[in-house]
Parts: structure tokens; sequence; C-alpha cells
């Protein structure tokens, strides 16, 4: 089988020459004579690895010194508990906002800890909406206030960020993350999965006001889960996910390369635009998001029966566009188009709902 085009949620597609730039390094890594997955994460150059996997980061996301960035294990859903177990006294009230599945658990994962307040939610929609939060509606002595800033499952998207007074704002961009230019300072901390933009999965990329976390935390909380502990360990307290740091390296210099961030969100504005458009202009295809909320690198589309929707599924994989389904929990389908999916894969994609929609079957 030839490489496809890959539109999936995550793990996801992983630009061509960054793949082969892995492969080549994979043997023999240059100057150490063995591999990334072989050498010792105390090596001289795994520490050369990391490091500039984080200054790759801080460049292209302008990070300022007063922030970590940190390579945490177990995913953007570990996060979910190790933001309210860092930031949170037990017991403590914490905000959050609902927008769709990510938020809805890392609100529940949360609660185990603190004493969560739903300052919105766009439930009673389907999430297909981003809900305003009053600003009075979140307690001065709240830890946080957390919210979902891309929703990868329904689509939509923070374009304007809360206001949230002095309580500290924590956003999950995981899927996001590299593909929209972000403005880092004005949020005190924001997380993500790096299955997305960043290579492989099981890795969450975090980055956090130093100030907000450079405290003791409850000696109860699993010292893996310490931010702090992390912050002081270079992110090695113990042996860190090697090769998913080494991909996430090679990811962020291709985004460097292509021209950086701005460049990435205008790629994926192109795409999505285009799809948006002949979403918007069909009569059986249809996108349930309001305008100002939308995505641009999660696209969720609908047809008007599940037969349908099969049909254009088997003509899409047909013609080598993979992973179009929609997440299990929703149903209809969904064209993730992350920084990995060329222009050339949305214009496939589009020309396909054009030829389905003229009554093409294949
Ligand atoms: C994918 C995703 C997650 C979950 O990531 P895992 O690495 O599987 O834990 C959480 N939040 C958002 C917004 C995501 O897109």
């Amino acid at each position: 089988m030839e490489r496809v085009f890959n539109f999936s949620a995550g793990p996801s597609a992983i630009p061509e020459e960054v793949l082969q730039e892995a492969q080549r390094d994979l043997f023999n890594y240059p100057g150490a004579g063995c591999s990334v997955l072989e050498m010792s994460h105390r090596s001289p150059s795994f520490q050369s690895i990391i490091d500039e996997t984080e200054a790759t980061l801080r460049r292209i996301m302008n990070i300022p010194d007063d922030y970590a960035v940190l390579f945490m294990q177990g995913g953007a859903t570990l996060q979910f508990a190790a933001v309210a177990m860092n930031l949170a006294k037990r017991g403590q009230k914490a905000c959050y906002a609902l927008t769709g599945q990510f938020s809805t658990k890392s609100m529940e994962e949360g609660s185990k800890w603190v004493e969560p307040i739903i300052v919105s939610s766009s439930k009673d929609k389907t999430f297909s909406y981003i809900p305003k939060i009053d600003p009075a509606s979140i307690p001065e002595d709240a830890a946080y206030l957390h919210i979902c800033a891309n929703n990868t499952i329904f689509g939509t998207t923070y374009w304007e960020l809360p206001e949230h007074g002095n309580v500290p704002l924590v956003a999950d961009w995981s899927s996001a993350i590299l593909g929209v230019d972000i403005d880092v300072t004005k949020h005190d901390m924001i997380y993500a999965g790096a299955q997305k933009n960043m290579g492989p999965s099981g890795m969450a990329v975090v980055i956090a006001k130093k100030s907000l976390i450079d405290r003791e935390i409850d000696p109860v909380v699993p010292i893996m889960l310490s931010y702090k502990t992390a912050m002081d360990n270079g992110s090695m307290y113990n042996t860190p996910p090697c090769f998913s740091i080494y991909m996430a390296g090679l990811m962020a210099k291709w985004v460097e390369r292509q021209g950086g961030v701005p460049e990435m969100e205008k790629r994926n504005r192109e795409k999505a635009g285009m799809l948006y458009d002949v979403l918007d202009n069909s009569k059986i295809f249809s996108n349930p998001v309001a305008l100002d909320s939308r995505s641009i690198t999660n696209v969720t589309f609908t047809l008007p029966t599940q037969e349908d929707t099969d049909a254009f599924l088997k003509m899409a994989k047909g013609r080598g566009m993979i992973n179009l389904k929609g997440h299990r929990s929703v149903g209809g389908c969904r064209a993730s188009m992350y920084n990995g999916l060329p222009l050339e894969g949305t214009k496939k994609l589009v020309e396909c709902i054009k030829d389905f929609e003229a009554g093409k079957r294949e």
C-alpha cells in the first residue's frame, strides 16, 4: 500500500521529511554510534537533543524565560490530574469551562482533588460553539481557570481567550499547538499531548510560568506528577520518553524551516478555508459549528444518513484518504488537518466531496 493522506485526529500525519530524517538517524545517530532508542539519557548526545528540542520550541513559540518547558509522560490526559494536584490545594476551588469531551474529562479528573466550578458550558448545543465566561463567575480564590482551547472532537477553538482576572489561566492546546500562533504570555500554563503536531504519543509538553509551579506540593502526589520535580531535574527525574523528545525536536525544527508557527497557521487556515467553503456550499454535507468558533485543525462534518456517511468514507478511502470518520462518541466525519497534512490532501478531500455531491459513487 502506498502512503495515504492521513486525516487522523491523533496520532496523526508527520511530514515525510521528518520521517525520513528519523529513519536516517535511527540506526546510528550522528556522533553517538548508536540509535536514539539505545542511547543513555545521561549521555551528551541525548542532553543536546533535549536541550535543542526545548530551545527550538522556545524560539518558534516565543516562550519567555520566566516560563518552564517540561516534557511529561502519560499524554495530555495525565495532565488533567497533574494540573489540579500541582496548582491547587486539596479541596480548593478551581474553574472549568466545558466545551467538549476532553474539557469534561479534565473537570472530572480534577474533581478528585479540587472543588470544581463550572463557569460555562456549550453542552446545550452539543458543544458546537465556544461559550462566553462571565468573569464574575470566577471566584478570586480559585486555583485556576481551565479551558480546552481547541476541541479536537467537536472542532471548535477559542479565538479569544477568556478574561480571568488574577486567577491563573490553564489551557489544553493539544490539537492546535504549533498549528495556531498562540500568545504564550496570555496564559499561565499551556499543555499539549504530543501526538497531534509534535510527533509520537505518550508525552505531553507543559509550558508554565515558573512562579506558578515553583512550590512545594502535597507530599501524597506521585513524584512523576510534580511539575517542580520535573523543572528541577530538566524533565529527567527518571528516564524520559527519549524518542518522543527527539521526534518533537525534529517536528519543531521542521516548523521553523517552513517559516515558523505563523506560516503553519496560514497554511492551516488555507486548508480549513477550502474545506469549510465546500461544506457551506453543499446541499448534503454540513458543518455544525458556530462561525466564530470554527477550528482550523479539526473540521467536523455530517451527511444526511449513516448510509451516506459510510459510502462517503469508503469512497475517500479508495482515493487514498484515511481516518475521516468522526470520533466514536459523535459519529459523522472529521478531517484533522494538522501541520503534517499537506495542502494536496485537503484538495483531494474537497474534490471527493464535490464528486460525491454530484452523485459519483466508488
Ligand atoms: C488528544 C487530546 C487529549 C488526550 O491526549 P492523550 O495524549 O491521549 O492523553 C486531551 N486533550 C485534547 C484537546 C486532545 O486533543
